[in-house]
């Protein structure tokens, strides 16, 4: 068993973790992680309706089935050529976004006139769905690191209609900095990436240890300043494209260890780790979710859910 992992290209260390989370499962799940995934799509409400412009895509010949957990969200079964070159696209009716990537907003529920932060915005998948879910209205800080990637988002909210969003270049550590009260903050967080295996393979060898445990130290320096920035009863939602536990449950663990939250519950995927590596967890995290290659056909992702008390 650790052979073929090994064979499949992935160092030593991390075949043994992954046969120990995983067990038999773990060939299943990397030989899925070997296969692209379908191409997805979210229709954008700000420009048409979801049955408008599913029809003007089909009027072109293209098929496709719904996402679970969005109503805007569809992934092709037919595509006659690339629907990234389609009028739909370049007019930002559609935005092609991986179906795991469409969970976090529709988990985080952010409704009209609400205050949001995103706090990893860029290029502005997420911020941009948030945005359809409040309608435009109230207002979106979308914060990013990266400048070029920045500007990525600025072009992608400017094609798509998002006006109520605001991009500020800097750490979201600073978050607090800016003195605002938020109702609902989302946290795709900068993660090893080791769940989007299938479109970077590269990240099979080029990510350590070393960078698990950086990602998780900024991990948790980002939720600190999202529970310091949200409203009492506020909610966080954070999500990683990461497989690994040290991004992910037990980044959750220290914050029901530090933090007066509530995990809540999420409909879909499946059931976060309660015992990674042997370690026993609070039975809570399995509230969190985890979305697989083999069994949902996306990234590996994770995603949990949570209020602020008081
Ligand atoms: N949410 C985005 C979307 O759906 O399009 C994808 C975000 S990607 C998973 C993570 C992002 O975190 C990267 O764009 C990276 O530049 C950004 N990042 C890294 N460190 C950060 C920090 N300290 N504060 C804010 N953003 C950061």
């Amino acid at each position: 068993m650790l052979e073929k992992l090994i064979r499949l290209g992935y160092p030593k260390k991390f075949a043994e973790r992954y046969e120990e989370l995983w067990g038999e499962r773990a060939l299943t799940i990397l030989r899925a992680m070997e296969r692209p995934l379908p191409r997805c799509f979210r229709v954008n409400t700000l420009r048409g309706t979801v049955q408008r412009v599913t029809k003007m895509l089909n009027r072109k010949g293209f098929q496709f089935r719904r996402v679970p957990w969005s109503r805007f969200g569809f992934c092709l079964t037919r595509e006659p050529f690339s629907i990234a070159s389609t009028p739909e696209h370049l007019g930002g009716f559609v935005y092609l976004q991986e179906a795991s990537s469409m969970y976090p907003p529709e988990a985080l529920e952010p409704v009209r006139g609400e205050t949001v932060a995103d706090m990893a915005a860029a290029p502005g998948g997420k911020t941009s769905h948030l945005a359809q879910l409040m309608e435009n209205e109230g207002i979106i800080y979308a914060f990013d690191v990266r400048a070029e990637r920045l500007r990525e988002a600025s072009l992608n909210l400017s094609r798509l209609g998002v006006t109520n969003t605001i991009l500020v270049q800097g750490s979201a550590e600073r978050l607090p900095e800016l003195g605002v009260t938020f109702d609902r903050i989302l946290l795709d967080a900068p993660c090893t990436g080791s769940g989007t295996i299938h479109k970077n393979p590269e990240r099979k060898t080029s990510r350590s240890m070393e960078d698990v445990r950086f990602c998780q130290g900024l991990q948790m320096r980002l939720i600190k300043a999202a529970l310091e920035s949200l409203r009492p009863g506020g909610v966080l939602v954070y999500s990683t494209c990461s497989l690994e536990p040290e991004e992910n449950e037990f980044v959750i663990q220290w914050v029901l260890d530090n933090f007066d939250v509530e995990l809540l519950p999420l409909r879909y995927g499946e059931p976060a780790l309660t015992e990674p590596f042997g370690v026993e967890l609070s039975g809570e995290i399995e509230k969190a979710r985890r979305f697989y290659p083999d069994r949902h056909g996306t990234s590996g992702f994770f995603v949990a859910k949570m209020r602020l008390r008081g």
